[in-house]
């Protein structure tokens, strides 16, 4: 039987999608998150907000003195907005975040009973959660998110052909990586994404010749 192009396309970006993930396994076998949360489900919380437009470093810099004044929501509930502020302002964007975290901890003290929420509708109603965040905090946590499009993945995605270069829109990212990576290795892949990009293909100056995964790449490929 004939398979349509569709299929056809799926299958392969699918074998594509495993392969990437085959050879980012060998090259990094210990995926964790760049943010160091110490496996607490209100620290990735936290930290996921602080890291838009910032450096997972410098949020973990951030993060001992934070937890040490809001070790729960409930914490977060209660502190006063220029406290909070004072201690994530090198995080940029920190009257904003300073704001969401607190707004997000009262809610979920008040209807979450203190925990995190584990799904994807109770998380997107969280002021400054968006489908980043939520995608993260459900893989990371429970396993069952989806891929975390951010700029690095997009960029990364796009150059290895999973479609095309320059795209920047999350929502289609997700659309076209979701169905072809299993849910149960989506956390991981993106990890490994973010370490392989820092590594082998940052925004500018990357050196295909040396990468991994040339071979296999749209934009590798291209390199004469
Ligand atoms: S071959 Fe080049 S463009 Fe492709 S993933 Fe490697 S560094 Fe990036």
């Amino acid at each position: 039987m004939k398979m349509s192009n569709k299929r056809t396309k799926k299958t392969d970006l699918s074998a594509l999608a495993a392969e990437v993930g085959a050879r980012l396994e060998r090259i990094y076998p210990v995926a964790e998150c760049a943010l160091d949360y110490k496996g607490d489900e209100w620290r990735l919380f936290v930290m996921a907000r602080l890291s838009a437009q910032c450096t997972d470093k410098r949020v973990n810099e951030v993060s001992e003195a934070l937890f040490a004044e809001i070790p729960t929501p409930k914490h977060a509930a209660e502190i006063s907005q220029e406290r909070l502020e004072e201690l994530i302002r090198s995080c940029g964007l920190f009257r904003e975040k300073a704001r969401s975290i607190r707004e997000s901890a009262a809610i979920i003290v008040e209807k979450h009973g203190g925990k995190v929420p584990d799904n994807e509708r109770d998380l997107l109603a969280l002021p400054g959660v968006g489908r980043k965040i939520a995608n993260l905090l459900l893989g990371d946590l429970y396993g069952k998110g989806g891929m975390v499009c951010d700029t690095h993945l997009m960029r990364i995605c796009g150059r290895l052909g999973f479609y095309e270069e320059g795209m920047k829109d999350p929502t289609k990212c997700e659309r076209i990586m979701n169905p072809i990576v299993p849910m149960e290795k989506r956390a991981d892949l993106c990890h490994r994404i973010v370490f392989f990009g820092r590594e082998y293909c940052p925004a500018r100056g990357n050196d295909c010749t040396k990468c991994p995964l040339m071979d296999i790449c749209a934009a590798g490929k291209r390199v004469k």
